[in-house]
C-alpha cells in the first residue's frame, strides 16, 4: 500500500487520477482503518487529505452562509457555536455518529462518502439544501449532496476526483431544522430510520421546507411530497398526518433484524412528525 500525504488538493487528485486498483482518501480513518483492519478493504493508494491548508476551517461565506473543511471532525463541529446556532439539525446529526472518541476524528465527508444509507449526518446536510464542491481534473463543481451517494457503499464521484470542501446556504431568518433517527439501543448503533426537516416560517405558516429520510431506501431520500404537506400550514394535525403518509409513502427499505418493512415505514412517519415539531419551535425561537 502506498500512503500519500498531498498539500494541496490538485496534488491529491493528480494521485488519484494515476493510481490504479484500489484507492482511498483517509478523513478521519473511522470508517477506512476499521475496513482495513477487518480485511474488507485493501487501498493500493491511501491519500490522506488532513495535510492539506484549510481542511480543519469552518468559515463564513460572503453570503452568510458556510464552508466546511473535509477534515472538520465532529467534536469540532459541536464546538462551533455560530454553526450550531444556524444549523442545529446538521450539528446532531453528525454528533450522533459513534462515541466520543470516534467524535474526535470522524467527518461529515467522510461519513458521506462511506456511502451507508444509515449515515447520520446525511439526511441533515440533505434537508439542509447543502452541497459539497468536487475538485477533479479539469477544476472544480458544486453538487448537491443527496447527489454524491448512488448505492450503498458507492459515490457518484469519478476516479480522480475529492471532495474538496461542504457547503451549507445562508440559514436567515426564522428558520430551524432537526435530526432524528430511531435506534435499538440508546447510542453506538445504526440508525434502522433517521429523519431531517428543515423549515422556515413566516409568523405560524410554514413557508419553506425540506424533509429528508436515512436508512429507508438504498440512499437518502428528499421528500418532496412530504415538504409539500408542510408547506403553507401552521404545523395543526392534518399537515403533520399529511408529512407522516408522504414520509410513509416515500419508503422502500430492506427488512432485516434490526426492523422489518413495515416497522421501518412506520417509524419515518413517527420521526417526520417530530422532527418537524422541533424544527418548527427551533424556527420560532421557541427552542435551540
Ligand atoms: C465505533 C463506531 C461507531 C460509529 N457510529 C456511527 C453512527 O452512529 N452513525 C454513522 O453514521 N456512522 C457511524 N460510524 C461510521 C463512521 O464513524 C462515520 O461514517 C464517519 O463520519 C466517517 O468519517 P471519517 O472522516 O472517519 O471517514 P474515513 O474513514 O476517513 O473515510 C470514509 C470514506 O470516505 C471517503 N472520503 C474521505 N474523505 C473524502 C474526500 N475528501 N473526498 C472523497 N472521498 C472521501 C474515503 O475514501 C472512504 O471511502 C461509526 C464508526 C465507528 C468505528
Amino acid at each position: 500500500m502506498r500512503y500519500h500525504s498531498p498539500t494541496s488538493f490538485d496534488e491529491a487528485v493528480g494521485i488519484a487520477a494515476k493510481a490504479q486498483g484500489v484507492t482511498r482518501f483517509l478523513a478521519g480513518g473511522t470508517d477506512v482503518l476499521v475496513q482495513m483492519r477487518a480485511g474488507a478493504v485493501l487501498p493500493d493508494d491511501l491519500i490522506d487529505v488532513k495535510k492539506i491548508p484549510g481542511v480543519r476551517d469552518i468559515t463564513r461565506t460572503p453570503d452568510g452562509g458556510w464552508k466546511i473543511g473535509v477534515a472538520v471532525s465532529g467534536a469540532e463541529l459541536g464546538a462551533h457555536e455560530e454553526l450550531c446556532r444556524d444549523w442545529p439539525g446538521v450539528v446532531e446529526g453528525m454528533e450522533l455518529v459513534g462515541s466520543t472518541q470516534v467524535q474526535g476524528r470522524a467527518t461529515l465527508t467522510g461519513n458521506l462518502c462511506n456511502g451507508s444509507p444509515a449515515a447520520d449526518s446525511v439526511p441533515g446536510l440533505v434537508a439542509a439544501g447543502a452541497t459539497v464542491t468536487v475538485t477533479g481534473a479539469n477544476g472544480t463543481r458544486e453538487v448537491a449532496v443527496q447527489d454524491i451517494p448512488s448505492r450503498p457503499g458507492k459515490t457518484s464521484l469519478a476516479q480522480g476526483e475529492v471532495i474538496s470542501a461542504i457547503n451549507l446556504p445562508p440559514r436567515g431568518e426564522n428558520a430551524g431544522d432537526a435530526y432524528l433517527r430511531f435506534i435499538p439501543r440508546t447510542e453506538m448503533d445504526i440508525a434502522v430510520v433517521g429523519c431531517a426537516v428543515s423549515l422556515r416560517v413566516d409568523g405560524h405558516k410554514i413557508v419553506e421546507a425540506r424533509v429528508a429520510l436515512g436508512a429507508v431506501a438504498p440512499t437518502v431520500l428528499l421528500v418532496s411530497d412530504a415538504a409539500d404537506a408542510l408547506i403553507g400550514s401552521t404545523l395543526d394535525d392534518a399537515a403533520l398526518e399529511a408529512l407522516a403518509t408522504a414520509a410513509r409513502a416515500a419508503c422502500k427499505p430492506i427488512d432485516d433484524k434490526r426492523g422489518t418493512v413495515e416497522f421501518r415505514v412506520d417509524v419515518a412517519g413517527v420521526l417526520a412528525r417530530r422532527a418537524a415539531r422541533i424544527a418548527y419551535d427551533r424556527a420560532k425561537g421557541v427552542s435551540k
